[in-house]
């Protein structure tokens, strides 16, 4: 229980990624602010189920992330001391056919959404003197794949603000890292593996090995409790001089 105490804000923590993220600070004593998108119902039962298992607080803001005023209230209200900027989408199509609006959704909420939010916690953490910040960025915030300008361009931007915090924040005790997955199942790939499976006309089992070995040595998924764990870690007295750098959790996609 090595975070009891802290409060930890995992944007989009009602799925996928960030729930996992979400489960596993909980499990180490820390009270939490969910985030994100869903069925009322469905999320009010996960803040039950975490609260219940791990003897925390789970509370729920429901800011949508690509509306910079509703982050820095959100932000502002919880006063995180372990601030996750994970909420994220996807969008697959060449640059010439990159609908504006997609670009600029991707752009709010993969890229400026963590900008807003960070600097909107920094001040509390500096002032307590401990923090960390968590940037779920992507192998794709450091290599790139065609026909994903959108999700490329901001999670590239997204590594260099994790790496301008962590300079500025170097004697603060705050400190500021990325951790880049390769493929997770969760519903945002889930999506572009039945787009893909139905534009090609294959099945889905195909064009699931297809998609991992395209660009994965480890012809496997990474499980969300894997990136909930690399977090705790993280967030630990260890990693305390592990700032501005990206973690790769990918099957060694980066590694070629
Ligand atoms: P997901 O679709 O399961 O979850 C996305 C979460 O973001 C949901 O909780 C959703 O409600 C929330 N969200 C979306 N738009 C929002 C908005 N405007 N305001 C507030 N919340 C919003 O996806 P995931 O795969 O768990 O992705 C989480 C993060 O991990 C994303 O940043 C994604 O880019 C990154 N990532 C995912 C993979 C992967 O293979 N799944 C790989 C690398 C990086």
């Amino acid at each position: 229980m090595g975070l009891k105490g802290k409060v930890a804000l995992v944007t989009g923590s009602t799925s996928g990624i960030g729930l996992a993220i979400a489960r596993a600070l909980a499990a180490e004593g820390a009270d939490i602010v969910m985030n994100g998108f869903g069925d009322a119902d469905r999320i009010a039962s996960l803040r039950a189920e975490i609260a219940g298992a791990c003897g925390v607080q789970v509370a729920y803001a429901g800011a949508d992330v690509s509306r910079p005023d509703q982050v820095g209230a959100m932000v502002r209200e919880a006063a995180p001391d372990i601030l996750v900027n994970n909420a994220g989408i996807q969008f697959v199509a060449s640059i010439a056919a990159f609908p504006d609006e997609q670009w600029d959704r991707i752009i709010a909420i993969n890229l400026s959404a963590a900008f807003h939010a960070m600097k909107a916690a920094i001040p509390g953490m500096q002032a307590r003197g401990w923090g960390r910040i968590i940037n779920t960025v992507s192998t794709h915030g450091l290599v790139a794949s065609a026909n994903k300008a959108g999700y490329v361009a901001a999670k590239h931007g997204l590594m260099g603000l994790t790496k301008v915090a962590a300079i500025e924040l170097a004697n603060s005790g705050v400190t500021c890292n990325a951790i880049c997955p390769g493929w997770v199942l969760t519903p945002l790939v889930q999506q572009q593996l039945d787009d893909r499976a139905a534009k090609e006309g294959r099945k889905l089992a195909e064009i699931t090995h297809a998609m991992l070995s395209e660009k994965q040595p480890m012809a496997q998924f990474t499980r969300p409790e894997s990136i909930g764990a690399v977090a705790v870690f993280l967030c630990s007295e260890a990693a305390a001089t592990i700032t501005g750098a990206p973690i790769s959790v990918d099957g060694g996609w980066v590694a070629q």
